[in-house]
């Protein structure tokens, strides 16, 4: 069935109020199927009615109209602020479906928008980060496509592409006219501005991920050298979102910390050491699976006990960012920082996890990347990175196709890059838009 009426709740259940939408061809003829009151809804105006199915009154609501095409999905659309009763709203769904709409599926409202041309593809993906984003920077990022952030720099970039397409295809077409060398400099200038355009797109990616996981701290180390006690105090009382993995406590546990509104996710694991049961065996292997997955380790280290070979030999097991920190400076030391940094060749703090002394500093060195430019596109979507990896292959073969003079396969490698970014916003290259293009080309001739 072509573009049928849908109707969901906009809203999750429970609340005192709660949003029923439906959008469609039939969505105004159905609102006044079931809708009384003292006007008739009418675009973007709230009515105050009441809800009758079946000649009885199932609710008092505020219902309004939306025209085709301004809308969100660019349908005709009704929006029916109803009562959150669980009872109340299956009525009115009830009702609803009986006057011949349909539940819409996951998505549905946003991807009619994006098929009637309301959003594009990103900005269609970036709604959904936006509701499922964790932190102020996630959804700052979200918005930004939204917004159309990221079409807009596609867009630009797919300009340029088409710009070098309509030199090369002047040297391919009148090559009496000996454009060949001619071409080479003024086409390969936008190719290499759009790779690298392409290429610092896909380098947001590895922020992006940041943004939406959270930079991923594991804290290690020997048992009872503090790994708990520091994990508590570094989330102090600012912690967002307690996300403590289920099971025992030797487990990994987890929970996010937010540092300038980006999420840290500081993961505590179970004391390394030689495993004495089963249960403690898993939780030593999960420490270990989160401590490699994480950007940066805390090796943690009790000063008061001197730094031991058991120390070393984890330390010797961990890979990529380490930082030493030594615990429990309120007591008599064994090891200084100087012996540490000497021994671990990395940054050392010292840090009291008990009283919080040495806490901003080590939470300084911690802080996760903070965004250069606020305006700026951060790509979150690993499609995306995808696609734009794929566009940047392709234009280095095209500008080796150059050094070979074949312009042929330059075409061919400029065509594959405009169709990998077109994924990204739901735009593909069609041999019409490359045509109209070179319709408005003027040889001078
Ligand atoms: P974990 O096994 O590494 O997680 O260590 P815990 O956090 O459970 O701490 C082990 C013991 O060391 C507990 O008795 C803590 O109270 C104690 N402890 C942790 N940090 C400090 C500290 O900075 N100073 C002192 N004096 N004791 C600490």
């Amino acid at each position: 069935m072509e573009n049928d009426t849908i109707f969901a709740p906009a809203t999750p259940s429970g609340g005192a109020i709660a949003v029923v939408r439906i959008s469609g061809q039939r969505a105004h003829a159905i609102l006044k199927s079931v809708f009384r009151g003292k006007g008739e809804p009418e675009h973007a105006r709230m009515r105050h009615g009441m809800i009758e199915y079946k000649g009885k009154r199932i609710d008092e609501v505020m219902a309004v109209c939306f025209n085709a095409p301004r809308s969100f999905t660019g349908e005709d659309m009704a929006e029916i602020f109803c009562h959150g009763g669980r009872v109340s709203m299956a009525r009115l769904m009830a009702a609803l479906s009986d006057k011949g709409a349909r539940l819409a599926q996951p998505g549905e409202f946003t991807r009619r928008a994006f098929e009637s041309g309301k959003m594009d593809l990103s900005a269609a993906g970036a709604v959904m980060e936006l509701i499922g984003a964790n932190s102020a920077a996630a959804a700052d990022a979200a918005m930004r496509q939204i917004s159309g952030g990221l079409f807009d720099k596609i867009t630009q970039i797919q300009k340029w592409l088409t710009d070098a397409l309509v030199i090369i295809e002047a040297g391919i077409e009148y090559p009496e006219e000996d454009l060949e060398a001619d071409v080479r400099r003024d086409a390969l200038p936008s190719v290499q501005n759009a790779l690298d355009a392409v290429r610092r797109l896909a380098a947001t990616f590895e922020e992006g991920r940041l943004l939406k996981n959270g930079c991923g701290v594991a804290i290690v180390g020997r048992p009872n050298v503090g790994k708990s006690s520091l994990f508590n105090m570094l989330l102090g009382y600012e912690r967002a979102i307690v996300t403590a993995t289920p099971g025992t406590t030797r487990d990994a546990v987890e929970d996010f910390y937010m540092h300038s509104g980006a999420p840290i996710r500081f993961i505590d694991t179970a004391g390394l050491r030689e495993a004495h049961d089963e249960a403690e065996r898993i939780g030593i292997e999960r420490a270990q699976n989160a401590a490699k997955g994480a950007d940066l380790k805390l090796l943690v280290v009790d000063r008061s006990k001197g730094i031991t070979k058991e120390d070393k030999r984890i330390f010797g097991t961990l890979d990529g960012e380490i930082i030493v920190v030594l615990n429990k400076i309120d007591l008599a030391p064994a090891a200084t920082a100087k012996e540490a940094r000497e021994t671990f060749g990395c940054d050392v703090f010292e840090v009291c996890a008990l009283s919080g002394s040495g806490r901003d500093d080590l939470i300084a060195r911690i802080r996760p990347p903070v965004r250069s430019d606020d305006d700026d596109i951060t790509v979150t979507s690993e499609r995306h990175r995808d696609c734009l990896c794929a566009a940047a292959q392709s234009l280095e073969s095209a500008a080796g196709a150059f050094d070979a003079a074949d312009l042929d396969c330059v075409t061919i490698d400029i065509k594959e890059a405009w169709d990998r970014l077109g994924e990204i916003t739901g735009l593909k290259a069609t041999e019409e838009i490359i045509n109209s293009i070179f319709d408005t080309f003027c040889l001078g001739k």
